[in-house]
């Protein structure tokens, strides 16, 4: 393993001890750190706990004493801990770093990184850029929000791979040095505010991405998007632009027919399997990405004309006796699920109902005019068959489960169409966990076979 480079601090306060946590601690461990790790919730019989006191790192469970911040040099911060938490607020009083896990990893490699963030869409296109780096034979590695935590990924890492990494605004906003090579900014919407407290801070830690890069490296950024437009004018690094609106000289774009990437058209529109225009700017996005880490036109073309959505995200299931089956239990509300309806011009069926969080469901009625049935489940399931009927669609079924969804939505479709599952509602009140939800659809849907 390398060593960890410009390191000054040898005694560091890991607080919070979900798996990156974890991971960090046990990578400065390694680096003849002294570490402290300090966790409210965690349990001395957990397994973590008892490995990491075995590598000898100091733990100290059950509250947040302030005493944990006594000779400690820089603090290693869970990215989900609020800024404005007792010990962070006294560890800034103190003058102390406070880093997040991401920062460390990253001393610890000098391979070029391709760092995605954006509000969404960040899993879908750190997927395509990794599935076109590894089929066109790009050695590359994946880490970040997605999958494995790039603590442990980067003890793993050979010289000849690039990591790509998905990373939200917690973790861009305790960045220090951290540097991309490719930067990749897909959208900024609203989120998070209970965290960053204004849009302004959100839009400041998500910048946090490019703020180190320098000529050398490259900020790959939604043109269609004014405040990614108004952010980038402090970028020092290349700029590469993607647009699903207009032509552009340089980066991602679409015309009727095809996606180029500069002036060069990698494939038609009518092969790429994913569905939806909030799909096409990720699949730009990842273009670019992919082009610039030195991925080749048919690597590319061989990930769009076979990925079918990361799953339970508008993921393409089955094609059975000509109608479509489609995933999209991630939706958890409106706006997800007004997405998946805009993607369709065919006709389909809906399913959708969940957890009551006293939504009105009226504003999807605009986007309900390909639809021709819908079966609801859930607590939501009067309010959708009533906005059915406001709607004017005719087949509108109440049912218990899964299985009877997919029964009854077979039951009202035709050779040709879409039968989508997209509950614009969270899972809760029938299910653990939208991923359970969106297993029970496909296993229900394999039944028709
Ligand atoms: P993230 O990792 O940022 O949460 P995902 O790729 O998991 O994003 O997609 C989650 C949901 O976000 C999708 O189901 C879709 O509803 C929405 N979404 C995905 N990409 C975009 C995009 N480019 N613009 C707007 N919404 C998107």
């Amino acid at each position: 393993m390398n060593s960890l480079k410009d390191f000054p601090y040898k005694h560091v306060l890991v607080l919070g001890l979900a798996k990156s946590g974890t991971a960090v601690a046990s990578l400065l461990r390694k680096q003849n750190v002294y570490v402290r790790v300090n966790d409210k919730n965690a349990s001395e019989e957990d397994e973590n706990v008892k490995s990491l006191r075995a590598e000898g790192i100091e733990i100290i469970l059950g509250s947040h004493p302030i005493h944990v911040l006594d000779d400690i040099e820089l603090v290693v911060k869970n990215p989900g801990i609020p800024y404005d938490h007792d010990i962070i607020v006294e560890a800034e009083e103190r003058g102390l770093p406070i880093f997040t896990e991401i920062e460390i990893a990253s001393k610890l490699i000098d391979n070029p990184i391709i760092g995605i963030t954006g509000s969404n869409g960040k899993t879908t296109s750190t997927t395509l850029v990794t599935q076109m780096m590894q089929s066109s034979k790009v050695p590359v590695k994946v880490a970040g929000n997605i999958g494995e935590v790039a603590s442990e990924i980067v003890q793993t890492l050979t010289d000849h791979e690039q990591l790509v990494l998905e990373l939200s605004s917690f973790q861009l906003m305790g960045i220090h040095e951290f540097k991309p090579h490719v930067a990749v900014m897909l959208n900024l919407f609203e989120a998070h505010l209970d965290y960053h407290k204004t849009f302004e801070n959100y839009v400041k830690a998500k910048c946090n991405i490019f703020m180190n890069q320098t000529t050398d490296d490259y900020f790959v950024y939604n043109e269609d998007d004014i405040h990614i437009v108004a952010a980038s004018q402090h970028v020092k690094s290349q700029k590469v632009p993607f647009s699903i609106k207009k032509p552009l000289k340089k980066g991602g774009w679409i015309d009727d027919t095809y996606l180029y990437f500069n002036d060069e058209a990698i494939i038609k529109l009518e092969d790429i399997v994913l569905v939806g225009s909030h799909n096409l700017e990720n699949i730009l996005a990842a273009v670019c990405a992919a082009k610039i880490s030195g991925a080749t036109n048919d690597g590319i073309r061989h990930v769009l004309t076979t990925f079918q959505g990361v799953k339970h995200r508008l993921q393409f299931v089955e094609e059975i006796n000509e109608r479509l089956f489609y995933n999209d239990s991630k939706a958890t509300n409106m706006l997800a699920t007004e997405k998946a309806l805009k993607s369709f011009k065919k006709p389909v069926i809906l399913l959708c109902g969940g957890l009551d969080r006293g939504t009105n469901f009226a504003d999807l009625i605009p986007f309900l005019q390909n639809v021709k049935a819908i079966v609801t489940f859930g607590e939501t399931k009067n309010q959708f068959a009533k906005l059915a009927e406001e709607a004017n669609i005719q087949n509108v079924s109440i049912v218990d489960s899964m299985d009877e969804a997919v029964h009854q939505a077979y039951e009202y479709s035709d050779r040709g169409d879409v039968i989508l599952l997209s509950p614009a509602c969270a899972s809760w009140d029938q299910y653990p966990t939208f991923e359970k939800r969106g297993d029970m659809f496909i296993d229900s849907v394999n039944t028709l076979k």
